[in-house]
């Protein structure tokens, strides 16, 4: 007989892992020590299922880089001991958190499963029971001895996607997430479908290794009609901004007003990167197409094809605190590094 598999469950809190609480009716956080006393149907997996709770659990929306930083470091520190990873995770963030493990985890070969609940794991319909056993099972899926997802994922609903290529779509559905621009690794129905021609396999085998110098020196700037000179200058003069990811229209467009390309331009000039991502749910950046862009390209604006804003902001972070220089930088932001652009 082989060798019994084993999953690390990480709780860092959110929804799937509440419950009413008896007396004051509260949500509060359940033990996930005993995680098989809520969700019984675990013990019928016949795998070792151990479990780490973060303390204090949070609300996603306080992430930050020091919580990835402590998520990576548990995977590290448990990574030769499990066969794969399964971290909870409150949704509203986890598309941040799940894109930054996939640039941290260098030389990851082991699944590492986000998922969590738009229902608490302890309310009638939740849609956290089914969320945790199949992403169980995918973290716990092998082939001849090896894992079948060696990749970060989040799976939701029914759908398995690539940590990278995820964004939170809908605050109501259970089927909050989608990757506009990469089809699901694999779909649960009566089977689990794996979608093997995507899944990410190493070629070459390293010892794992965790990115963890974050520089958060950086803004998101959205662009809309109208958008005010003082507005975009007062983002490029932030102290100690190095990196701005610009959202525009459609293909990668902008205004052609000449003050908007002066201050990119001097940005840049300063030593400033400025990566131009897509406001639309899906497709990528092409400068050049339109004159619209064409003015951004000769700032020195640099293409986020169709990266999501959310893989954007954690591969900048980790860049710029690399240490790397700037050219080197620009142009790892310009490829793709673990699958989070086309
Ligand atoms: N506000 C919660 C969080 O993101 C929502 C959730 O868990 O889904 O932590």
């Amino acid at each position: 007989m082989g060798k019994r598999i084993s999953i690390l469950i990480i709780y860092t809190g959110g929804t799937i892992g509440m419950v009413n609480d008896p007396v004051t009716g509260t949500l509060v956080p359940i033990n996930f020590r005993h995680i098989s006393d809520q969700v019984p149907e675990l013990r019928r997996f016949g795998f070792t299922l151990d479990t780490v709770t973060f303390d204090p659990v949070i609300d996603s929306s306080d992430v930050t880089p020091e919580t990835w930083k402590a998520m990576a470091n548990t995977i590290r520190d448990n990574y030769s001991i499990y066969d794969g990873f399964v971290v909870l995770h409150g949704t509203d963030t986890m598309a941040y958190s799940a894109s930054a493990l996939s640039f941290m985890l260098r030389g990851l070969e082991k699944p590492v499963i986000f998922t969590g609940a738009q229902l608490p794991i302890g309310v009638l319909r939740t849609d956290g029971k089914e969320n945790l056993i199949t992403a169980i099972e995918i973290a716990a899926a092998q082939e001849n001895g090896l894992p079948v997802v060696p990749e970060v994922c989040i799976y939701f609903e029914n759908r398995l996607l690539r940590s990278n290529r995820t964004v939170k779509s809908s605050s109501e559905h259970f089927n909050a997430f989608s990757s506009p621009n990469l089809p699901p690794l694999a779909e649960a129905g009566l089977q689990i479908r794996y979608n093997r021609d995507i899944i990410r396999y190493p070629t070459v085998r390293r010892p794992l290794e965790v990115a963890d110098t974050f520089d958060t020196g950086m803004a998101v700037l959205r662009l809309f009609p109208g958008i005010g000179r003082a507005t975009v200058h007062s983002v490029l003069a932030a102290p100690g901004l190095r990196g701005l990811i610009l959202e525009t229209f459609g293909t990668g467009n902008a205004p052609t007003l000449p003050w908007f390309l002066e201050e990119l331009s001097a940005f840049i000039a300063g030593g400033g990167i400025v990566l131009n991502v897509t406001q639309c749910q899906a497709g990528s950046v092409d400068m050049g197409l339109y004159e619209t862009s064409a003015g951004l390209l000769r700032a020195g604006v640099i293409s986020g094809g169709d990266i999501t804003t959310e893989a954007a902001v954690t591969k900048m972070m980790i860049l710029l605190g690399s240490g790397l220089p700037v050219d080197r930088v620009s142009s790892m932001l310009t490829r793709s590094l673990c699958g989070e652009m086309s």
